[in-house]
C-alpha cells in the first residue's frame, strides 16, 4: 500500500472523510504552490470543515422538503406593495427564529405567501438552523400515521428537533376532532422551542369553523399568537399580473 493509500485509510478512520477523498488534490496544490507545512495543514482542516458545513447544508435542504426552490433575492418586493423593503429585510435577518416569533402570513391565492416562507426557510437553512417545510394535508397525514409508518415518525421528530417549521395553507381542509387535536398537540409540542410561520388564505376567525371544534382552535390560537407577527400580503395573484396566453398581448387588448 502506498503512504497515499495508507494516510487515506487513516483519514477515513479519524473521519475526516471529505480531505481523505480530496486529498491528491490538496497534497498537488501544496506542493504546487510551495506551501509550508503550517499552510498546508490550515488548508486541510479548512477544507474539511468548509464541506462538512456544505454537507449540512444539503442534508438539511432535503429534509426540508420544500416543494420549490424560490429565494427571498427572487422575491420581487415591487410586486408586494404591503411589505416594505425594511419589513422584508428584518424578516430576512432572521433573529425572530431565536427569538421565538411566529409568523402567519395572510392573503389570497398568488400573493408570494408560500415563495415567501420558503424564501425564509432557504435563508434559515444557510445560517446553520433546521427548517421542515409541510402542507396542511401532509402533516395531517403524517399525525394520523405517527405510530404506524417509520417515515411519519421520523418527519415529526425531524419537526420536533426543527428550529423552524412552515405549514402551508392551514385549513385548506376541513379537519374532524381527531384531527385538530393531534394538530393542537403538535402545536403545543412546538410551541416555546420552535418557530412556525403559517400561511393561509383564510382570515384566523374563520379557522374555527374549519378545524370543527372552537375550544381547540382558541387554545391553538392561544399559542401560536403568543409570540407572533401577522403579515397581510395583498394586490393581485402575481401569477395572474404575469401570467402567459396563446394568443400573446395583443388579444388582451383588442
Ligand atoms: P401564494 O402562496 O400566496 O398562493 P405563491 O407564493 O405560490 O402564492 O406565488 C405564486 C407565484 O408567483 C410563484 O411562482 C411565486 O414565485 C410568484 N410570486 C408571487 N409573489 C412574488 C413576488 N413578490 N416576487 C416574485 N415572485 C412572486
Ligand atoms: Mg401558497
Amino acid at each position: 500500500m502506498t503512504q497515499l493509500n495508507q494516510l487515506q485509510e487513516l483519514m477515513r478512520t479519524l473521519r475526516f472523510v471529505e480531505t481523505s477523498n480530496h486529498l491528491r488534490e490538496l497534497i498537488k496544490q501544496a506542493e504546487q504552490n510551495d506551501h509550508s507545512y503550517t499552510k498546508f495543514l490550515l488548508d486541510i482542516m479548512q477544507y474539511e470543515q468548509k464541506r462538512r458545513e456544505e454537507k449540512q447544508v444539503e442534508k438539511r435542504l432535503k429534509w426540508a422538503t420544500f416543494p420549490d426552490y424560490k429565494t427571498l433575492e427572487e422575491f420581487d418586493i415591487k410586486e408586494q406593495q404591503s411589505l416594505s423593503k425594511k419589513q422584508l429585510n428584518q424578516l430576512g435577518d432572521l433573529t425572530w427564529i431565536d427569538q421565538l416569533y411566529n409568523l402567519v402570513l395572510l392573503g389570497p391565492p398568488g400573493v408570494g405567501k408560500t415563495h415567501l416562507a420558503i424564501g425564509l426557510g432557504i435563508k434559515a437553512i444557510y445560517e446553520g438552523y433546521k427548517v421542515i417545510f409541510t402542507s396542511m394535508g401532509d402533516l395531517v397525514h403524517a399525525l394520523k400515521t405517527e405510530e404506524i409508518t417509520r417515515k411519519s415518525k421520523t418527519r415529526l421528530k425531524r419537526m420536533r428537533d426543527a428550529d423552524l417549521v412552515i405549514i402551508d395553507d392551514l385549513m385548506f381542509m376541513a379537519m374532524d376532532q381527531q384531527e385538530a387535536n393531534l394538530f393542537f398537540h403538535l402545536i403545543n409540542d412546538l410551541h416555546d422551542q420552535t418557530s412556525i410561520v403559517l400561511t393561509s388564505n383564510k382570515a384566523p376567525k374563520e379557522w374555527g369553523e374549519l378545524l370543527g371544534d372552537p375550544a381547540i382552535t382558541t387554545a391553538i390560537l392561544d399559542r401560536i399568537v403568543h409570540r407572533v407577527e401577522i403579515i397581510h400580503l395583498n394586490g393581485d395573484s402575481y401569477r395572474m399580473k404575469h401570467r402567459k396566453n396563446i394568443f400573446g398581448q395583443e388579444s388582451v387588448t383588442n
